[in-house]
């Protein structure tokens, strides 16, 4: 696990432009990457730099900079190893890309149990149909052989299904999945949903202020926008099974506005997984996830 800074700044002005601040500081094109064009005659030199954030050429960069007067961009985050993948007790099971994830589940008509769903955001509602995707998307989901959405769904093939039920994957059923197509008809689609049975304990740690701002405040469980960094402690993890959800239901919401054309939007719970479920996505080639280690609290 590294830490690792983003710096970003713009060059055009600089004399020398990119090569001003990447030569001196030996910043080569395995940690820097310039784009550089016009638009309508303006020049436009954008430069990213990925560096450990120990990395001695770190505080170089940032002195440079500041003798060019040049206003930066930076932000830090974790770069884990896969052996910080591979140890790790529960990984964060995400669509690694937007292109290669489907859309809201909601938005296709599958039908929702509200009888326990808080009135004002959803959270807790049950799914209580089978799955229907958006028909636009069928290339993209006969492309891959697993697939998911940023609502917590996960669709995948028949021969995924079978590796997943041969290795005892545990928390975990199967449901039908329907296309939904643009004259209201549907057609079946061969994959098939991870239904997933196990809720995670509610986290631990302090709400942000961003949390607290978006937070659901008739049930404060739904509305939730930051992961917090370590929401487990051992004790939590009894009980959990190879595939979970979070209690928390994550990102805003919104009714449904018809004038404006924009369909509902709920909260959604993360998955949480083992790196058992991991290796056999991973074996099976499948690149549509990001898999990101939850620090357990000790
Ligand atoms: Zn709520």
């Amino acid at each position: 696990m590294k830490t690792k800074i983003s710096i970003k700044f713009r060059a055009e002005n600089i004399p020398g432009e990119a090569d001003a601040i990447l030569i001196p500081t030996a910043c080569g094109p395995d940690v820097a990457e310039v784009l550089a064009g016009s638009i309508m005659n303006i020049r436009n030199v954008s430069v990213y730099i990925d560096l450990d954030e120990s990395d001695e050429r770190v505080p170089k960069v940032f002195a440079l900079l500041q003798q060019h007067g040049v206003e930066v961009d930076t932000y830090t985050y974790i770069e884990y190893s896969n052996e910080d993948r591979q140890n790790a007790r529960l990984l964060l099971m995400r669509p690694d890309n937007f292109k290669d994830s489907l859309g809201p589940a909601l938005l296709y008509g599958t039908k929702y149990d509200m009888s326990e769903a808080c009135a004002n955001c959803g959270t807790g509602a049950r799914q209580a149909s089978v799955l229907y995707v958006d028909g636009d998307k069928l290339s993209r989901i006969r492309k891959h052989r697993a697939i998911g959405s940023f609502d917590g769904v996960i669709i995948v093939d028949g021969g995924m299904v079978k590796k997943l039920k041969d290795a005892g994957v545990t928390g975990i059923s199967f449901g039908d999945v329907r296309a939904r197509l643009r004259n209201d008809k549907w057609t079946s689609v061969a994959r098939d949903q991870i239904l997933i049975e196990h809720t995670m304990p509610p986290m631990r740690g302090e709400l942000t202020a961003k949390d607290e701002e978006y937070l659901c405040k008739v049930c404060r469980r739904g509305g939730r926008m930051n992961f917090p960094k370590q929401p487990y402690r051992e004790e939590d993890l009894v009980g959990m099974q190879d595939f979970n959800l979070t209690w928390e239901w994550f990102g805003e919401f919104w009714p449904e506005n018809k004038e404006k054309g924009f369909g509902e939007k709920r909260p959604s719970p993360y998955v949480l997984v083992t790196p058992k479920v991991m290796n056999i996505f991973r074996e099976a080639r499948v690149k549509t996830f990001e898999w990101t280690p939850v620090t357990i609290e000790r």
